[in-house]
């Protein structure tokens, strides 16, 4: 059996191939950007569509909630719970091949 190698370069090429309809809201939030400063930025690691983005700068996390895959990761991965999750309005979100 072979297995294929994945690299980051090709993660990058994958997720350029997924179609979105983003809706103009967010259906991602933080509940507290406090709680965010003194975290470990786990969801900047475990979403596989690198929608959490830590801008050290401004102090603040950055949502790119339209390249979400709506995988529900970050409802369980956020150890302070700090992510309000809703699925995108009717007809916006993902476009998955077979949907
Ligand atoms: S894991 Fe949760 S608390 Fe930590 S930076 Fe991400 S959203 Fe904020
Ligand atoms: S649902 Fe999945 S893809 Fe969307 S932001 Fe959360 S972890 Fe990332």
């Amino acid at each position: 059996m072979s297995v294929e190698k994945t690299t980051p370069g090709n993660i990058d090429e994958k997720l350029s191939t997924i179609k979105y309809k983003p809706d103009e809201k967010s259906h991602l939030s933080v509940i507290n950007q406090d709680k965010c400063k003194d975290c470990n930025k786990a969801c900047t690691f475990f979403c596989p569509a690198r929608v959490y983005e830590w801008d050290e700068s401004q102090q603040t996390l950055i949502i790119k909630y339209e390249n979400c895959l709506e995988c529900g990761a970050c409802r369980i991965g956020c150890i302070n719970q700090n992510i309000n999750w809703e699925y995108p309005n009717g007809g916006f979100g993902v476009i998955f091949k077979n949907s």
